[in-house]
């Protein structure tokens, strides 16, 4: 048991670290508690976001925040991603979920920020044409990614239209 559980230790510290060459500028694990789910989130992307209904990974497509809260909390570990604008967060999470499914977390699952953009026009119709690497943004599952992040001491502010410190996040649910 005990060596099992420092097995699953190294294996999360090698995910960390991995999260980090992969570009993100900083990384930690947290509670499930410590992710923030709220309805608010939902009608903020519906009457707030010109990419509502224009893309499978997003709102009414995307899980709602009653059902990504209960999804969090049947996982043990969950590693809070920090990114810059210059690094692409879809991409990462869904290369990091693949590496952690080989590793061996089997319920390994990846939440980016912000729309899909692999297709110019998404497949609304016919299904997701990159199943395998697409990925729903937290928001777009109805997380909190202010509350979130600030619980954890990340750093983030609304950015106003002339600009500002721009951050971004994205989970990997490990177990
Ligand atoms: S990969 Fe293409 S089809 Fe799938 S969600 Fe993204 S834009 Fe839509």
């Amino acid at each position: 048991m005990r060596r099992q559980r420092e097995k699953e230790l190294k294996a999360m510290k090698g995910i960390l670290n991995r999260a980090i060459e992969l570009g993100a500028v900083g990384a930690k694990f947290v509670e499930p508690q410590n992710v923030i789910t709220a309805t608010w989130v939902r009608l903020k992307c519906q009457y707030g976001c010109g990419g509502y209904g224009k893309r499978l990974t997003c709102p009414p497509y995307s899980p709602s925040p009653d059902v990504t809260r209960k999804m969090i909390d049947e996982y043990r570990h969950i590693l809070l991603i920090h990114c810059k604008a210059w690094t692409d967060v879809r991409k990462l999470v869904a290369e990091l979920e693949q590496e952690a499914f080989y590793a061996g977390f089997y319920k390994a699952f990846g939440m980016g920020a912000g729309p899909c953009y692999l297709c110019d026009e998404c497949a609304l119709e016919k299904g997701c044409r990159y199943p395998d690497i697409a990925r729903p943004s937290m928001e777009a599952c109805g997380i909190d990614v202010y509350a979130t992040a600030r619980l954890a001491g990340f750093p983030i502010e609304v950015v106003p239209p002339e600009g500002g410190d721009e951050n971004y996040y994205g989970l990997l649910l490990i177990d």
